[in-house]
């Protein structure tokens, strides 16, 4: 009854039941548990890593799921450059409808490819961000998935920058922001030494301008779909340029 006595002159004493006094009075425990405040630390620490983990278990799929949603719009940008990019540097003129003057530049851009660098963004961005305009209005106005419309924006986020993204694979490192050496140096910006390799023979790889991850795949298929061309004698425009003999 002295311990309980002593502990009853604490400020808190309200708090204590006696039960509990009683329980602690006389138990190995007791001097250690004497301070009210030291009773309800391990209740109050205790709750902290316990709720810490209930919001990892409810948060953390969402946050994993948007995660995923910003990769697989990223990565589906690069894949559609890449296939874009492929298809316009080896099909077609500048006399090809709707996106004959699309043909003409990025032809043209292996015969100066230096001359990109010299574009500014609005000039170099424009076609691709209206290009990507009505898509990211009718993600924007059709679509209740917020992970769907999350992959929406980035994928066309992707897409409308990436003439930007290919400019600075081309821009000197010296001339680049240290921000934009990093993300290439990360993987995360198509590297330089990878874009320039689509500028050297056999002129038909690394066509991928977002971050260059999808060029292992789009180079196989590539690479079959020259074969199969040539088989059936159709010229494509990067055999010229592997032959030296550029045409448009
Ligand atoms: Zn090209
Ligand atoms: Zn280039």
């Amino acid at each position: 009854m002295v311990k309980s006595t002593v502990l009853l002159d604490f400020s808190l004493k309200k708090n204590i039941s006696e039960a509990t006094l009683l329980v602690f009075a006389g138990s190995p425990t007791t001097s250690c548990l004497r301070d009210p405040l030291q009773v309800h630390r391990p209740s109050v620490f205790g709750s902290i890593p316990s709720s810490g983990s209930l919001l990892c278990v409810t948060v953390a799929p969402q946050v994993l799921l948007y995660a995923c949603a910003v990769v697989a719009g990223v990565e589906f940008a690069d894949f559609g450059t890449g296939v874009y990019h492929f298809s316009v540097d080896n099909y077609g003129s500048a006399q090809t409808p709707i996106v004959g003057s699309q043909i003409e530049a990025f032809q043209g851009h292996h015969e100066e490819p230096w001359t990109i660098t010299y574009r500014d963004f609005c000039n170099n961005c424009f076609p691709t961000c209206i290009a990507t305009m009505p898509f990211l209005l009718g993600f924007e106005l059709f679509c209740p998935s917020p992970v769907v419309l999350l992959w929406a924006i980035v994928a066309c986020a992707g897409i409308a920058f990436c003439q930007e993204f290919h400019k600075w694979s081309h821009t000197l490192r010296s001339q680049c922001h240290p921000v934009i050496n990093w993300l290439q140096d990360r993987g995360i910006l198509v590297h330089r030494s990878a874009h320039l390799r689509h500028h050297k023979p056999p002129f038909e790889t690394n066509y991928c301008i977002v971050t260059g991850h999808m060029n292992p795949i789009l180079d196989r298929r590539s690479r079959r779909k020259n074969a199969v061309r040539r088989g059936w004698k159709v010229d494509m425009k990067c055999r010229f340029r592997d032959e030296g003999e550029i045409e448009r």
